[in-house]
């Protein structure tokens, strides 16, 4: 079928919306019409190059929501009709990760580099011919997408998508950090580094914990207001001065550093971030590494003697430590009964004609919480 997408080219070029050409679904293949997309940092990661992988061309977009239309030999748990959301990593349900409750880490997630499909094909081409890249296997800047059965989770058809694609990667990421992989007890504190996407869906799972004090870090003040909004206890500006920002930290917990921390940038500014982050935390304290670095940076900034004499633990966490198929459902009742709040982190809606737009917003880095682009 003709469709159309918006295909990136060359890094840090403007996206092009243009036909393509998608195949009908493969074995273990649905196709999704979609109905929304957010718009993740990760995208433009890839879109400035920092990201190198899958290379382009490509059509980016890697949470989502839409409408199933049609499934591949082999499908069974999805039909015609289902509602779904669309997570930026698969999960088989029979690999070694799966089967110990760690579906974040099925053995599938490591293909989403190829920018092929699981079976190794591609499922888009321009119309000259030229194949089109994937990517995490779902492509969500476009109308429709054929995608693994594998990254797809049902969901009631009263859910709101335009609100439920964030749980298909940001929020399940931040929320998720605090909420499933350190369970947090109340009156515990947390300070949170970077309140995008998923620092703000962080600082919502620390208020649901009961944090006592949920210390929101940003450059921005924009943000720190937002954070404020989502529960954050207390705000602190970082301008680029970290014994500053950690001075601040330990005026507010009475000297000690907070129980937990979280660096929730990662990328370019993750030198710095990180820096805070391991500072923020108390002795004895656990820091959450949860945006993603450089790929190819091999140090960080933190004193070694300190991390023992201190015994502190850093701890990498992959979206969220989630299991989809259940946190999904679980966010969407949350959302449902006003306990999770996506109305807030929703703070703008677009075509996908405004792709470029969107990812100009995020480089500008003040303006968003997170984008959603809405489909006819
Ligand atoms: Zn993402
Ligand atoms: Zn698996």
């Amino acid at each position: 079928m003709r469709m159309k997408a918006a295909v990136m080219h060359t890094p840090r070029q403007p996206l092009v919306i243009e036909d393509v050409e998608l195949d009908a679904p493969h074995a273990g293949e649905v196709l999704v019409k979609m109905v929304a997309s957010g718009v993740c940092h990760s995208d433009v990661h890839n879109y400035t190059g920092d990201l190198p992988v899958p290379p382009p061309p490509i059509v980016l977009g890697h949470e989502g929501g839409g409408i199933v239309q049609e499934v591949g030999p082999g499908v069974t748990r999805l039909k015609p009709g289902d509602k779904v959301v669309m997570t930026f990593l698969p999960s088989c349900g029979r690999c070694r990760w799966c089967h110990t409750g760690q579906p974040n880490l099925c053995d599938l997630g490591a293909g989403i580099s190829t920018g092929k499909m699981l079976d190794g094909t591609n499922r888009m081409r321009r119309a000259d011919g030229t194949p089109l890249n994937s990517w995490s296997f779902i492509s969500t800047y476009a109308e429709y997408s054929v995608a693994p059965e594998a990254s797809l989770v049902k969901v009631p058809e009263w859910t709101p998508l335009e609100k439920a694609c964030l749980f298909g990667c940001g929020f399940t990421t931040g929320y998720g950090a605090v909420t499933n992989a350190i369970r947090m007890k109340p009156g515990e504190t947390i300070t949170i580094v970077g309140c995008g996407g998923l620092g703000l869906a962080a600082i919502q799972g620390a208020a649901a914990s009961d944090a006592g004090k949920i210390i929101a870090v940003d450059v921005h003040e924009e943000k720190l207001e937002m954070a404020k909004k989502m529960g954050a206890t207390h705000a602190v500006r970082n301008r680029h001065k970290v014994d500053e920002a950690v001075k601040e930290i330990m005026d507010i917990t009475w000297g000690l550093g907070t129980d937990y921390s979280g660096d929730f940038v990662g990328f370019d500014q993750c030198n710095e971030t990180i820096d805070l982050a391991f500072k923020a935390v108390r002795k004895g304290g656990t820091m959450l590494l949860v945006g993603v670095a450089p790929l190819m940076q091999q140090t960080m900034p933190v004193n070694p003697a300190l991390m023992t004499l201190f015994q502190k633990t850093i701890k990498g966490l992959l979206f969220g430590s989630a299991q989809f198929q259940v946190d999904i459902p679980r966010y969407i009742d949350l959302m449902h009964a006003g306990k999770i709040d996506m109305d807030s982190m929703v703070t703008h809606e677009y075509k996908l004609t405004d792709i470029n737009t969107c990812f100009a917003n995020l480089l500008a880095g003040n303006k968003v919480a997170r984008q959603v682009i809405r489909f006819p």
